[in-house]
C-alpha cells in the first residue's frame, strides 16, 4: 500500500490545476527553523515558505495572537475603520518611514497598487493617458497582468496577449540605460533594490542614488519593490534603508504577515496627497482585521527579538560558508545576495542538488533553473547554518564530481 504522502500526492494531481512541478513532499506543520512532512520526517528549512516566514514557524505569541483576533472579529470592511489595521498601519509608518499605507492580499496586489498610484498621480499632474514606465531586464514584481508587464523575463510573459502598460526595460545597475530610456512620458522607474527570483543581485549605491536623481530631475516616481528583499532580510528593516536612497512608493508582503496573506504599499505624503482618492482604488479583504493583525504581532516581535540585528550577527557567518563552498568547489562560480538572501550560481541545473539535499532532509529551493537560493526563516543560528553546511557540502561534492 502507498504511503499517506503518496496518496495525497495523487489526489492532489487529480484535482489542482497544473501550474506548479511540486516537490513530492506534503508537509504537515513546522516548528522553529524545522518542518515535518505527513510520513514524520523532519527537515531543516532554508526556504521560509519563499522568505515569508521570518520569525520561524509555531511561535507561541503569534499564534496567540492570531487565535485571539479569531474570537474577536475576522473581516469587516473597508468601509468601516479597525483597529488592527490602524495599529498595524501606524507602526509600519514608523518602521518604514514612508507616510501613507494602503494594505493588500498579496505581493503582487501591491505592486498593482503602487503602479495604480504612480499612474495616477502623473496623470493628476498633466492631465495625459499614455505614460511610461521603466522596469529593469530579469525583475520578478509578480503574476498578476500588470505586474507581469513590469517583469523582465519573457518567460512569464509569454502567451499573455498584450500587457496593459507601456514599459521599458533597462539593464539592472546600469543608470545609462535608465537614462537613455527615460522621456517625457516616464512617469516611474520600478525596481528590487535586490533582485530577488532575477538572480540575488543587490543594486550598487551609486545606481540607487543615480535613479532617484534622474527620477527627480524628470519629475518621474521611484517605486521600490521590498516584497522580498524588505523586511529586514537585508539586514536594514527596509533595504533601501542601508544605501539612504528612499523611493517614493514601496511594495511590501511576504514576510510582512509571516505566513497570513498580507502586503502593503505606502507612499510618501506627496504621492499620498495626490494620486489616488476616495473611489479611485480598493479592496474587500485588504487589510482586513486578521491580517493587519498578523502584521500588528509580526512588527512586535521584530522589534522584541531584535531580528533586525540578529540578521545582521548571522548573515557574514552564513557568507563566509557559501563562499567556502565557492572556493571549494568548481561547479559554483559566484555567490550573490545580502543579508539572509543569498544564492549560489552554478554551471548547471540545480534541481538534483535540491532533491538529493530534500532527501537529507534540508529544504531549498532556486532562484532561475542554475541558482540555489538561501531564503531561511531570520530567527536562524550559527549553529542551523552548520547543520546547513553539512547536509549541502556532501550533496555538492557530489554533483561536482559528476563535472557538467
Ligand atoms: C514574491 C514577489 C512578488 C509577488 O508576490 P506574491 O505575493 O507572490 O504576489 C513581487 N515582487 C517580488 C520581488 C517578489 O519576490
Amino acid at each position: 500500500m502507498a504511503d499517506k504522502q503518496t496518496e495525497l500526492i495523487a489526489q492532489a494531481e487529480n484535482d489542482l490545476l497544473h501550474t506548479y512541478n511540486r516537490y513530492q513532499i506534503v508537509l504537515d506543520h513546522g516548528d522553529g527553523v524545522y518542518l515535518y512532512d505527513v510520513n514524520g520526517k523532519k527537515y531543516l528549512d532554508f526556504v521560509a515558505g519563499i522568505a515569508v516566514f521570518a520569525l520561524g514557524y509555531n511561535n507561541r505569541e503569534y499564534n496567540d495572537a492570531l487565535k485571539a483576533q479569531i474570537d474577536k472579529i475576522l473581516h469587516t470592511s473597508n468601509y468601516f475603520y479597525n483597529e488592527p489595521a490602524i495599529h498595524a498601519a501606524h507602526a509600519l509608518k514608523q518602521v518604514s518611514h514612508m507616510d501613507r499605507v494602503f494594505f493588500t492580499n498579496s505581493g503582487a496586489e501591491s505592486i498593482e497598487g503602487a503602479l495604480k498610484a504612480a499612474q495616477k498621480y502623473a496623470s493628476n499632474r498633466d492631465g495625459k493617458n499614455d505614460h511610461e514606465i521603466i522596469a529593469m531586464e530579469h525583475s520578478f514584481h509578480g503574476r498578476t497582468m500588470g505586474a507581469l508587464s513590469v517583469t523582465g523575463n519573457d518567460h512569464y510573459r509569454e502567451g499573455y496577449g498584450p500587457m496593459p502598460m507601456d514599459v521599458r526595460f533597462a539593464r539592472y545597475n546600469d543608470l545609462e540605460s535608465v537614462a537613455s530610456l527615460m522621456n517625457e512620458k516616464t512617469c516611474a522607474v520600478i525596481l528590487e533594490p535586490v533582485q530577488g527570483e532575477g538572480g540575488l543581485t543587490p543594486a550598487t549605491y551609486e545606481f540607487l542614488k543615480g535613479v532617484r536623481d534622474l527620477c527627480d530631475q524628470h519629475h518621474c516616481l521611484l517605486i521600490f519593490d521590498e516584497v522580498q528583499c524588505g523586511m529586514g532580510r537585508t539586514g536594514s528593516m527596509f533595504a533601501w534603508q542601508k544605501f539612504g536612497v528612499k523611493p517614493d512608493i514601496m511594495a511590501c508582503a511576504k514576510a510582512l504577515g509571516c505566513g497570513v496573506p498580507v502586503g502593503a504599499f505606502l507612499t510618501t505624503e506627496e504621492v499620498g496627497q495626490n494620486s489616488l482618492h476616495a473611489g479611485d482604488h480598493g479592496t474587500t479583504y485588504g487589510g482586513n482585521p486578521f491580517a493587519t493583525a498578523a502584521v500588528c504581532e509580526v512588527l512586535k516581535l521584530y522589534e522584541k527579538y531584535h531580528l533586525v540585528d540578529h540578521v545582521n550577527e548571522v548573515a557574514p557567518y552564513l557568507e563566509e560558508k557559501l563562499d567556502e563552498l565557492v572556493s571549494k568547489y568548481p561547479c559554483i562560480s559566484e555567490r550573490r545576495g545580502a543579508g539572509l538572501m543569498q544564492g549560489l550560481y552554478f554551471d548547471r541545473p540545480v534541481a538534483p542538488i535540491i532533491r538529493e539535499a530534500m532527501d537529507r532532509g534540508l529544504i531549498l529551493i532556486n532562484a532561475g533553473a542554475d541558482i540555489l537560493r538561501f531564503v531561511p526563516p531570520l530567527v536562524i543560528t550559527k549553529e542551523n547554518i552548520d547543520e546547513m553546511i553539512s547536509i549541502l557540502e556532501p550533496v555538492i561534492a557530489k554533483e561536482d564530481g559528476k563535472r557538467s
